[in-house]
């Protein structure tokens, strides 16, 4: 199955919308808000929210959803499975203080009242492999430890197996504050809550520069007291957050409907499901009973540019259906029947920033490291306080506040992080067949966390 053939499934399967015009001419507004995936929109919503007087305006390259809001897997998650990684960055306080902000996104797409397929069953993070036991554990101390045992429950391997049974799966966590949506139902369900808001949309209009208090596009300009910027992977060549982000690539391929396969392995509560790698693979099932595999292993970007390499790359696919088979071999005989990929935007501590330009108000905000499909509720709340110039928890929320460490420049990230990213394929590649990991890989792999930073998509 060849990727960047055809569309993504998702963008194909939600009943489509007409599209709004490209801006021809100048307008004068209160925010103009580049990038129409869930942050923009949110952030929109958020913004009228706070202030129906407001004249908010969103502008977007191609269609609303074109980027990865579009064509993800679907996983929607509060900051609860991630609550390890927080704790490591901003201590016991800061991370509670996430995780319990980061769950209002599922009362947030209930109130939609669209049917975005919007399933509240929880997240299985599973280990498939030695070495994957310690993220188990780390996860259920981390929350026990915090005082939200609630939010990170251990399975034995029965327990797994009730909810999908795989001879690789040795035993898990699941975390309940998660589900899953249909990607593109979401971010059309967002456009048309915009829209019914009186936001100003623009589609097929590219910012070709930004500056304070004005967005130049080919067809026009905006002149705006307030502007945020959210390009997502789009923004890893854009100055101001350039230091902070650096792209590569996800990808997915998705199965024609065998619900009797998953009836078989039991896998018929609807959990998303997530291994323990270092680039882990996410798997999750759709209403018809397709099953999803995705693979964060695809290819780093060079210098911000977003090109083919994350939608084309053929062996980034094959690894995504390696993982399918391997994973859920009873799903053998269930044909591919479509394969995508995007850019993900990943920051050094992989959690997701938010600022303002220094002396401009120019606001932004990226990073989600391939996790933003949850977490871009909690960023248009915070983008949205930035740009009212609120002085309140959003706006003081340590995602708005932490130093985030910098890349190195190019071309060493490129080549530094390509070095990595063989490292650590070459164990986890190793690890699933059973035999000795290349050598140097080992010591190549753990680089970025000597250094402090983090690579994968984990
Ligand atoms: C294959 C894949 C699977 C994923 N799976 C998951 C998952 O299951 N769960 C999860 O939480 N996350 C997942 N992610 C990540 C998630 O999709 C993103 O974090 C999220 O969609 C980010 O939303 P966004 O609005 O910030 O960015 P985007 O959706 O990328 O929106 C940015 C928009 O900006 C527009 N733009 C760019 N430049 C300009 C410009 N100059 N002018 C105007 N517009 C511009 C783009 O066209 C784009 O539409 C996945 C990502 C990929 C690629």
């Amino acid at each position: 199955m060849r990727p960047g053939d055809r569309p993504a499934w998702w963008l194909e399967e939600a009943p489509p919308d007409p599209a709004a015009p490209a801006l021809e001419g100048e307008l004068d507004v209160d925010v103009a808000i580049v990038g129409g995936g869930y942050t923009g929109l949110w952030t929109a919503l958020a913004l009228k929210e706070r202030d129906p007087a407001l004249d908010v305006v969103v502008l977007e390259a191609e269609f609303c959803g074109f980027g990865p809001s579009g064509r993800n897997g679907g996983f929607l998650e509060s900051f609860w499975p991630a609550l390890s990684r927080l704790r490591d960055r901003l201590g016991d306080a800061g991370a509670l203080e996430v995780a319990r902000s980061s769950t209002g996104v599922f009362a947030a797409v209930r109130g939609l009242g669209d049917d975005v397929w919007l399933r509240e069953r929880g997240m299985l993070l599973v280990s498939a492999g030695p070495s994957q036991d310690a993220g188990v554990v780390a996860a259920v101390e981390t929350a026990r430890a915090l005082g939200a045992a609630e939010e990170a429950r251990r399975l034995s391997a029965e327990e797994v197996a009730a909810r999908c049974r795989s001879p690789r799966f040795r035993n898990g966590v699941l975390f309940p504050s998660a589900g899953t949506v249909q990607p593109a139902r979401l971010v059309r369900a967002l456009r048309r809550a915009a829209l019914a808001r009186g936001v100003g949309l623009y589609e097929g209009t590219r910012a070709t520069a930004i500056r304070p208090g004005l967005v130049e596009t080919a067809g026009g300009r905006v002149r705006a007291r307030e502007i945020v910027v959210a390009t997502n992977a789009w923004m890893t060549g854009w100055r101001p957050a350039s230091r902070r982000l650096t792209n590569f690539g996800s990808y997915v391929v998705l199965t024609e409907p065998a619900p009797d396969r998953l009836a078989d392995i039991g896998w018929t509560g609807g959990e998303a499901i997530v291994d323990g790698r270092m680039f882990l693979h996410y798997f999750r099932t759709t209403a018809d009973g397709r099953v999803l595999m995705g693979s964060g292993s695809g290819p780093i970007g060079f210098g911000g540019r977003v090109d083919r390499r994350f939608t084309h790359d053929v062996p980034s696919v094959r690894r995504a259906e390696a993982a399918l088979r391997r994973l859920l071999p009873a799903l053998d005989g269930a044909r591919i029947e479509r394969a995508w990929g995007g850019p993900i935007d990943v920051s050094s501590d992989h959690l997701p920033f938010f600022g303002t330009v220094p002396g401009a108000r120019i606001h932004f905000g990226a990073g989600y490291s391939g996790n933003g499909v949850g977490p871009s509720w909690l960023g248009g709340q915070i983008l949205a306080s930035l740009a009212c110039g609120s002085d309140d928890e959003w706006s003081r929320s340590p995602l708005a506040t932490r130093l985030v460490p910098s890349f190195p420049p190019e071309p060493v990230r490129r080549l530094g992080g390509g070095l990595v990213r063989w490292g650590i394929l070459g164990l986890e590649e190793a690890e699933d067949a059973g035999r000795r990991p290349p050598p140097g890989a080992r010591a190549v792999a753990s680089l970025p966390r000597r250094f402090g930073m983090r690579v994968g998509t984990r």
